[in-house]
């Protein structure tokens, strides 16, 4: 079957999906392959459930004449998105970094929503799967895509700017996350710097943080467009406080955020900065970024009892860890405690990472730390203020409750931290 086929068809369809548990009525079945599971055995179950086609690559599945049969489901997705991208003829924005991804791609949408019709990536769906569905979940409405991209190894984000073919490009920063995956920290630049390449030679524009000195560094003049704190880039935002929700001061107004944490101050300035660019009123920029209200255990604001929780746990890595922990120390409130969870795919220097963190937070104003899981059961410490857990059942066991406190409750997902709430 040609690609125009099964974009004829596709468009016929009520949309995509890729699986049978949630299959509506009218879809287009793609029959994936997993670690587990063979998408193709699904097949018939999917039209029987609702859906009108179904891909498939396994000529014994090859039973019904709603089925058509490639070479490989999973290319047959990625080409299928690429085409209609290339139909569709919108701007698309895309985004990669290694913290705060998700965030500000949802805060671009909310401004340019404000002037476009914006289709984005629904959660965190940003991997080769999930840009594909990204892409399909446009239509003849959709007037701007902002899309999310993410990596854990070289050449990862190159391959999905192929598929979606971006105009104009982002990336929050480069951090110490995945550093396993991308071989160290020069890994990472490399590895997420793909998506700069990319627009530089097919794209538009970049937008960049001119205050971040490698990001600066690694941006060519050319075809960018900064935003900074001080004057001399195309947008000035300034960030007036972040205690704890940021402020923020631009074109002669103040914006209040739900957002904790300076580091969030980036992910605003940037889809700030944006919808500057792409001229959306300040008013309207104002009301986007006034209504957005974070949720997943991502910089949640929470207040259980007398105490102020900073609820974090929805990822971890060194450089999302430290910019918690200066947050939290830069925070006016008297009592302060840390409880910090395993960081996970830190690779080989994942005993040194963790040691740093218990130091930064052993130097830091903080009345009591808690650190929990393995990693950080290894580390060396001579401060009696930090408490050291190899798991949350051992947390759990000697933790004392405190009194009006300001908590902050960060670690991998795979820590789940958020456990910690039932404990206060
Ligand atoms: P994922 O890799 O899971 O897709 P992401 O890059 O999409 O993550 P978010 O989900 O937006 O990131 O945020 C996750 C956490 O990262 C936040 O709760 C916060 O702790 C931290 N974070 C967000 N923005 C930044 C930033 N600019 N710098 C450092 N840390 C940040
Ligand atoms: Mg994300």
């Amino acid at each position: 079957m040609t690609i125009e086929r099964l974009h004829h068809i596709f468009l016929d369809s009520t949309g995509v999906s890729t699986d049978t548990r949630n299959i509506e009525k009218g879809q287009l079945f793609f029959a994936l392959k997993g670690d587990n599971f063979n998408g193709n055995a699904f097949a018939e179950q999917a039209l029987t459930d609702g859906a009108a086609y179904c891909v498939i690559d396994e000529e014994k599945y090859n039973t019904n004449s709603s089925f058509t049969l490639v070479d490989d489901v999973l290319t047959a997705l990625q080409k299928l998105a690429t085409y209609h991208r290339e139909f569709l003829k919108i701007p698309i924005l895309a985004l990669t970094g290694s913290n705060g991804k998700t965030t500000t791609k949802e805060l671009i949408a909310v401004v340019l929503s404000q002037k476009f019709n914006v289709t984005s990536t629904k959660g965190n769906l940003n991997n080769h799967i999930g840009v594909p569905l990204t892409l399909l979940s446009m239509n003849k409405e959709t007037e701007f895509g902002v899309v999310e991209m993410g990596a854990n190894h070289q050449k990862e984000i190159e391959f999905l700017c192929e598929i979606a073919k971006p105009d104009y490009g982002y990336i929050t920063n480069f951090g110490k996350a995945h550093l396993e995956g991308f071989g160290g920290f020069e890994g990472v630049i490399k590895g997420k710097s793909e998506l700069l390449h990319y627009i530089n030679e097919n794209g538009k524009d970049f937008f960049y943080n001119a205050d971040d000195a490698l990001m600066s560094e690694k941006v060519i003049a050319q075809n960018t467009f900064s935003f900074s704190e001080k004057k001399g880039a195309n947008c000035m935002v300034k960030m007036k406080e972040a205690n704890p929700l940021v402020q923020i001061t631009f074109d002669g107004i103040d914006i209040n955020s739900h957002l904790i944490g300076s580091y969030n101050f980036t992910n605003i300035a940037a889809a700030i900065a944006i919808g500057q660019y792409f001229k959306v009123d300040t008013p309207a920029i104002k009301n986007a970024i006034e209504n957005y209200i974070p949720s997943n255990n991502r910089s949640q604001l929470i207040k259980k009892g007398n105490n102020t929780v900073i609820l974090d746990a929805y990822n971890a890595n060194p450089t999302s860890m430290k910019a918690a922990l200066d947050n939290l120390s830069n925070l006016k409130e008297i009592k302060k405690l840390a409880i910090l969870g395993d960081m996970f795919e830190v690779g080989e220097t994942s005993a040194q990472e963790h040691q740093a963190i218990h130091d930064l937070s052993s130097s830091l104003n903080f009345d009591q730390v808690y650190l929990v899981g393995n990693a950080f059961a290894a580390v060396k410490s001579a401060n009696n203020d930090i408490h050291i857990f190899s798991d949350f059942d051992a947390l759990k066991d000697s933790f004392v409750k405190p009194d009006n406190a300001t908590i902050l409750i960060k670690g991998s997902r795979g820590m789940k931290l958020e456990r910690v709430l039932e404990l206060l």
